[in-house]
């Protein structure tokens, strides 16, 4: 089939190691495109996966030139393999799912028509996450009242990944550069004209997730810190009312002396303040440095991402020829 030079729809699709996925995926995916776009283009991105993926998709893109694959040079995180993504799209609007197919690509159709009507930035809201074990709930639950507290930035109930953003939205997006990435608040961020469609998500197709507690944490900081400074200015406060409260018990105990004398010191009170206070203090230090860690990374400026392997896209986006090597005179 001939496909016009730019396609309407671009999906967007990040992978690590889910080479029994993809071929499932496509046998559902693509009708669904077929049916409800006049054209379209499936971007994989291999997010440095070490085990059949990579084959599987270029079989897929030799059978199909719509299917189009960016390889990361390793594995980078979701987040930006997104944006891998999104930089590399060319269709009027961009749709991102899950290769596990926990995203039904059924739901598609709706977000699609939303689009037509005007909305730029249209997301699947998930009904419940019962899938998911409880202590996992019950951490989400607790991060996005974290979140909410902190932000000044709102996060949709329910909503994820699971999206379709017009060219618009898309980049803007890409006009982010900021490598602590939390997608799920920049999606929220740039604004546009946005819509939450319910969505029942499956069951992961096959494999395990990919995402462990620890990673999980990992994300859940650079939610936080990349959306929010109060961690970093609520020690004034705390550090405000240690301060009162020591002066009002140093104006205790002199008190307390001049009228009954010097009497056997509080040797327990003493030590634990002094943990208590220490304990603050490295806390507050710690907090200090996720942030720096954080500008460090930032302003290494380094790519946000590196490709090994293009197929279908030969271009690289936004990028002009190397510079002339510098040589030393
Ligand atoms: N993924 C990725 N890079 C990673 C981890 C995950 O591209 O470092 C992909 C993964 O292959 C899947 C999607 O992100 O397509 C969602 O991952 P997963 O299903 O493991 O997460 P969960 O559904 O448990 O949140
Ligand atoms: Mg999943």
């Amino acid at each position: 089939m001939d496909q016009p030079l730019n396609p309407e729809i671009s999906a967007v699709i990040p992978l690590m190691d889910e080479a029994g996925n993809v071929a499932p995926l496509l046998a559902a995916l693509k009708p669904v495109l077929a049916g409800c776009s006049a054209s379209y283009e499936i971007i994989f991105i291999d997010d440095g996966s070490q085990d059949g993926t990579l084959a599987a998709l270029r079989r897929a893109h030799d059978e199909d030139s719509r299917i189009k694959v960016i390889a990361l040079s390793r594995n980078f995180g979701k987040e930006i393999a997104i944006a891998a993504g999104l930089d590399a799209v060319s269709g009027r609007a961009a749709i991102i799912l899950d290769a596990d197919l926990q995203h039904p690509p059924a739901a598609i159709p709706a977000m699609v028509a939303l689009w037509r009507q005007g909305y730029e930035n249209v997301y699947a809201t998930r009904a419940s996450r019962d899938e998911e074990s409880h202590l996992k709930q019950f951490l989400t639950k607790r991060f996005y009242h974290i979140f909410e507290l902190l932000g000044e930035t709102p996060l949709p109930h329910g909503a994820g990944d699971f999206r379709l953003l017009d060219h618009k939205a898309v980049q803007a997006l890409r006009a982010m550069g900021e490598r602590a990435r939390f997608n799920k608040g920049l999606y929220s961020w740039i604004g546009f004209r946005s819509i939450g469609v319910p969505v029942a998500f499956e069951r992961r197709h096959e494999g395990r997730s990919k995402f462990s507690y620890r990673k999980l944490t990992r994300f859940a900081f650079d939610g936080l810190m990349s959306f929010s400074t109060l961690p970093l200015k609520v020690w004034t406060y705390v550090g405000t009312l240690i301060s009162t409260a020591s002066v009002a018990t140093a104006l205790y105990f002199l008190a307390r002396t001049m009228i009954f004398g010097v009497d056997v010191p509080g040797f327990a009170t003493l030590i634990v303040s002094l943990l208590f206070l220490a304990g603050v203090q490295l806390m507050s230090l710690g907090i200090m440095g996720e942030y720096v860690g954080r500008i460090f990374a930032e302003v290494k400026g380094r790519p946000l991402y590196l490709v090994s392997e293009r197929l279908g896209l030969a271009v690289e986006p936004d990028r002009g020829p190397l510079p002339p090597r510098a040589t030393e005179s």
